[in-house]
């Protein structure tokens, strides 16, 4: 097999034909400003009102709720300073959020920590769950903000995100998810699911870098993360950028039209991988079996390295991960595996699959043999698994 088979969907995917085509139009035809009062320019904001709608109408939210940023980091960020700024003004500067978050979520807590912001970082369970009473016990009278994704980017653990929300709301908390792993893949409805703030990402749902969501339920201020000029009701300056927001609305529309059927196709292959890859000796699955995203599989093998491991796929032709792409390249093991409880022994060797509805049942098959044969050749010649196999060492997994 000389094709490529793309399994690190969840760091970005490839864009469809339908994103692609909505965009074209926007570079050199319908070019405008959308700030700009001539026909040209009207024609771009018109692309940019059309986009609003269908964007709302994805995840029920009204149009005027919708911001858009440069991608899923920009709208975490927005998020969560927002709410501690609107919490600060009243004396409330105690956030809740877990261990298992992305950087983009964990790096702005910390920064807010710095400001002198108290943040609890609930642990979740051996399954990557966390328990919505966690969130009920943590909550104080000063708490300003709950953040909790909806669904892990590297073990795929879904989040009960309805549940947190209504305690939420009970206690007159703002809720916020980052839901960019979820939006396209899971059904998102910020009413139902008591969501006040949402960030989403076009990238990870066949649409183009660069852009994303934040929707801000009606009522919650914002606070600007860029100034300049009164672009998206002076809540984020720049000039739009109008093709990437149509690709995105049009890849968004898809993806929540073929939602179902791509769940069954996907959950499908996921499972088989899971099980066939759970037949390896020593290796553990990462993550609920159950409540993970469709496309998900994540498991640590003892006694080799992630990177030999993905390096090796990848001369089979399989682009995998060993977690998040903005971990792998640092030494450090995953702060999601670690949360699980995975002992830096063996979260060093973990493997990310995250697919896609265009992968085949062939190509699970044939990753099936090539995860097997990489994880054998590396054991045999890993004096770690040497120690481990005499006895020398305990294994740590089954
Ligand atoms: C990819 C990702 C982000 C970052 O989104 P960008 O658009 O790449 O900035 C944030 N959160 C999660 C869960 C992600 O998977």
């Amino acid at each position: 097999m000389n094709k490529t088979i793309y399994l690190d969907n969840a760091a970005t995917t490839k864009m469809s034909k339908t994103a692609i085509d909505a965009m074209t139009p926007y570079f050199d035809i319908i070019y405008g400003n959308p700030s700009s009062l001539h026909s040209t320019g009207q024609a771009a904001a018109e692309a940019l009102y059309d986009a609003r709608q269908r964007i709302a109408r994805c995840i029920n939210a009204d149009p005027k709720e919708i911001t858009f940023t440069s991608g899923g980091s920009e709208a975490d960020n927005q998020a969560i300073i927002s709410a501690a700024r609107n919490g600060e003004r009243i004396g409330k500067k105690h956030i809740i959020s877990t261990k298992i978050e992305h950087h983009a979520v964990l790096h702005t807590l910390k920064k807010l920590e710095k400001e002198g912001f108290e943040i609890t970082l609930l642990d979740v369970g051996e399954n990557g769950i966390v328990k919505p009473e966690q969130v009920k016990e943590a909550l104080r009278q000063d708490t300003c903000l709950v953040t909790v994704m909806f669904a892990n980017n590297e073990i795929g653990t879904i989040q009960p995100v309805k549940e947190i929300g209504a305690i939420c709301r009970e206690a007159k908390v703002p809720f916020h998810t980052d839901a960019v792993q979820a939006a396209g893949h899971l059904h998102i409805d910020v009413i139902e699911q008591n969501i006040d703030m949402l960030s989403v990402s076009a990238h990870k749902f066949h649409g183009p870098k660069g852009t994303g969501v934040l929707y801000a339920k009606k009522g919650i201020r914002l606070t600007n993360i860029i100034e300049g000029g009164a672009q998206e009701r002076g809540k984020r300056a720049g000039t739009e950028n109008i093709p990437a927001i149509t690709g995105m609305a049009a890849a968004l529309e898809e993806a929540c039209a073929h939602i179902d059927e791509n769940a069954e196709k996907l959950s499908a292959m996921r499972d088989r991988l899971i099980a066939e890859l759970s037949k390896i000796p020593h290796s553990v699955l990462n993550g609920d079996a159950k409540q993970r995203l469709p496309g998900n599989v994540n498991f640590c093998f003892e006694g080799i390295e992630g990177e030999s491991l993905l390096l090796l796929l990848d001369d089979k032709g399989v682009c995998a991960s060993s977690g998040s792409a903005c971990t792998s390249g640092s030494l450090d093991p995953s702060h999601v595996l670690l949360a699980i409880g995975r002992p830096h022994e063996i979260a060093h060797g973990s493997l990310r699959l995250s697919l896609s509805e265009e992968n085949t049942d062939e190509e699970m098959e044939y990753t099936v043999k090539a995860v097997k044969d990489v994880v054998e050749y590396l054991r045999n010649m890993s004096p770690v698994w040497r120690d481990l196999v005499s006895g020398k060492k305990e294994f740590i997994t089954k």
